[in-house]
């Protein structure tokens, strides 16, 4: 076993392990490549870093290809994330053109690579049309939707499902996200990796520095909600919470931190409402980190003694896992992938509004003793369930299964 697996078998198990290998012996000298488009920045990015090097480890021929898009092509597909999530939007013919342009210039770039391919994962919409360009491909291709597509604008999701059936299979996070389409459907929640920069051990003085040299006093009590600056994760709903809450926790701060992902053209116009909403209040620290703030982000979490995440739409939500993963209960939107996390009452509180975020932020400071409880739970949860090796053994059964598809029995 390499240097790096045993280091998850000692989180995981050996036989967790060994799982990957059986599994890995099945899909012996193919080439998997996964598209998406940005490197850095949310939740695809941060799954890629490190599934990516898990699969090369495990001696498999993997590459990760990121397409390149124009202002208008990110301007299109932003609006296409909020379509899909369900706001009422109509995209002009002129950023649709460009959204098919843009895609036939990255197929003409990587030929190549995704013509030979036997597995292509392409992730989310911004990739989507590039199947149509390789009429001749020889491997199987599987849309990932990593976003909340539940309740999607009818007339967008006509228009991406046009490409989206031609696929062979689609991977979705949660059942409420599946869809009516020819081919078949996986259901594979996220997950983190336990071993990153993001998630590892921290000792106590280097989280205290961290967080004081943000500003933060670490004596006082504290909630943090970590997000790209973006409508869906209601960050002037978390300010509002956090003054609600102050009333009865005077001594209270707030600590929004965020950055820009490479591909949302709309993160500006999100801080600047955020700022006018905070106004002067020193006690709420609106941080904007570069996207290699890995550590300082580990840190404010576990120096924090409440987790928010107030989306009000969430494909899966890998903040909470990370804030799970430090022992620390959830105040999550009752939406999408957060609903598979938070336990209500148990891993954390399910939320709609910032009233209730509030109540249940107040209580839990207030009764320190469940806080614990409740943050030990979540930890436990995660392990069991949302760790980067779980999520690894599951794509390669997809791809197991797909490669073999014609065969009448799998023999691991
Ligand atoms: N993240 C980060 N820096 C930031 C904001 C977010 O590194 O300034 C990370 C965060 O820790 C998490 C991921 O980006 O790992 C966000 O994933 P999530 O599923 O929560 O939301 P998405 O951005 O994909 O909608």
């Amino acid at each position: 076993m390499s240097i790096l697996l045993d280091r998850y078998a000692g989180i995981v198990g050996n036989e967790v392990i060994d799982q990957l290998y059986q599994l890995t012996a099945l899909l012996e000298s193919i080439r998997v490549v996964h598209v998406n488009s940005t490197k850095q920045g949310g939740g695809v990015a941060e799954i890629l870093n490190k599934l990516i090097p898990l699969k090369k480890e495990l001696g498999i021929n993997v590459s990760w290809e990121v397409i390149e898009g124009t202002q208008d092509f990110f301007k299109c597909t932003k609006n296409f994330h909020n379509a899909l999530q369900g706001n009422n939007i109509k995209i002009s013919k002129f950023l649709l053109q460009e959204y098919e342009n843009v895609n036939r210039k990255n197929a003409e770039r990587l030929s190549n690579t995704l013509n030979d391919a036997d597995i292509v994962f392409i992730h989310d919409p911004q990739p989507v049309p590039l199947l149509e360009s390789f009429p001749n491909r020889k491997g199987e291709w599987i849309w990932r939707c990593h976003i909340d597509v539940s309740h999607p604008s009818r007339t967008i999701w006509k228009y991406i499902k046009k490409y989206i059936k031609n696929y062979d299979a689609s991977i979705f996070s949660i059942p409420a996200f599946s869809q009516i389409l020819p081919h078949v459907q996986y259901l594979i929640p996220p997950s983190i990796d336990p071993l990153s920069e993001k998630n590892i051990e921290l000792d106590k003085k280097e989280i205290e520095t961290i967080a004081s040299g943000f500003g933060i006093d670490t004596k006082r009590p504290t909630m943090l909600q970590v997000s790209r600056y973006d409508y869906f994760k209601d960050p002037v709903g978390v300010i509002k919470a956090y003054r609600l809450t102050k009333k009865f926790v005077p001594d209270l701060q707030l600590v929004l931190a965020g950055g820009e992902a490479t591909d949302d053209p709309e993160s500006q116009s999100v801080i600047d409402d955020v700022r006018e909403t905070a106004g002067k209040d020193p006690d709420i620290h609106i941080l904007l980190l570069p996207s290699d703030a890995h550590k300082s982000i580990n840190a404010l979490q576990r120096s924090s003694d409440i987790i928010l995440q107030k989306s009000t739409r969430e494909g899966f939500g890998l903040t909470v896992t990370e804030g799970m993963w430090k022992g620390k209960p959830i105040i999550g939107g009752d939406t999408g992938g957060i609903r598979i996390q938070v336990v209500n009452h148990q891993t954390g509180f399910l939320v709609r509004t910032p009233e209730g975020a509030a109540l249940r932020t107040r209580y839990l400071l207030l009764h320190r003793d469940k806080l614990n409880e409740m943050g030990k739970k979540a930890k436990e949860f995660v392990k069991e369930n949302f760790l980067l090796t779980r999520h690894l053994r599951e794509y390669l059964t997809v791809m197991v299964s797909l490669l073999h598809a014609q065969k009448e029995r799998i023999e691991l």
